[in-house]
């Protein structure tokens, strides 16, 4: 569902970057270095998503989760305040081209409220979804057709992509 993400666009950030290819699947890591350089990287994301994508966005609290939201809502043309979703677990976002659905699943309780919110017809919308905290609603989701892992570092963040 996804084209892959081309590593010399990526290069442009970092020059640090490592791909591995395995069994198909490539895994990718890099260092962005602060919010605006995310924004960029979300950009690139958003080029590989298509209608009906799902990407998982993982990380602790304040990791950059919903920055890399807000650069793929940008990239599509929405330029309005995007927050995380947090009290009702979803924003949807009606976009010229693209119908787009962001989780924040950080207060669901228990993994089956997800079912009790409909969340079936979201995923089998043709929107793309971006959940943050898909591990609160585990054996519930779709599967990704990429995560995003992403972690606290020195200079910045590590964000490391699985497809
Ligand atoms: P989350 O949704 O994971 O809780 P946010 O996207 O709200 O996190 O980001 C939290 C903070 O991290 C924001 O102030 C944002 O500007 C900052 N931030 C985002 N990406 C980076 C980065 N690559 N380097 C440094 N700070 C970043
Ligand atoms: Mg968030």
């Amino acid at each position: 569902m996804l084209e892959s993400i081309g590593y010399c666009r990526l290069s442009i950030y970092t020059g640090n970057i490592a791909i591995v290819v395995i069994f198909g699947a490539f895994t990718m890591h890099t260092i962005i270095p602060n919010e605006s350089a995310m924004l960029l990287f979300a950009a690139d994301i958003a080029q590989s998503l298509k209608a009906g994508s799902v990407v998982f966005l993982e990380g602790d609290l304040g990791a950059g989760k919903t920055t890399i939201v807000r650069g793929i809502l940008n990239s599509f043309g929405y330029t309005g305040a995007v927050k995380s979703p947090t009290y009702t677990l979803v924003e949807p976002y009606i976009l010229a081209e693209q119908q787009l659905y962001h989780f924040d699943l950080y207060r669901l309780g228990d993994p089956e409220e997800l079912e009790y919110m409909g969340g079936r017809d979201y995923f089998d919308s043709n929107a793309i979804c971006l959940l943050e905290w898909p591990e609160k609603a585990e054996g519930f989701l779709p599967t990704p057709d990429l995560r995003v892992f992403i972690s606290y570092h020195a200079n910045g963040r590590k964000i490391e992509i699985v497809q």
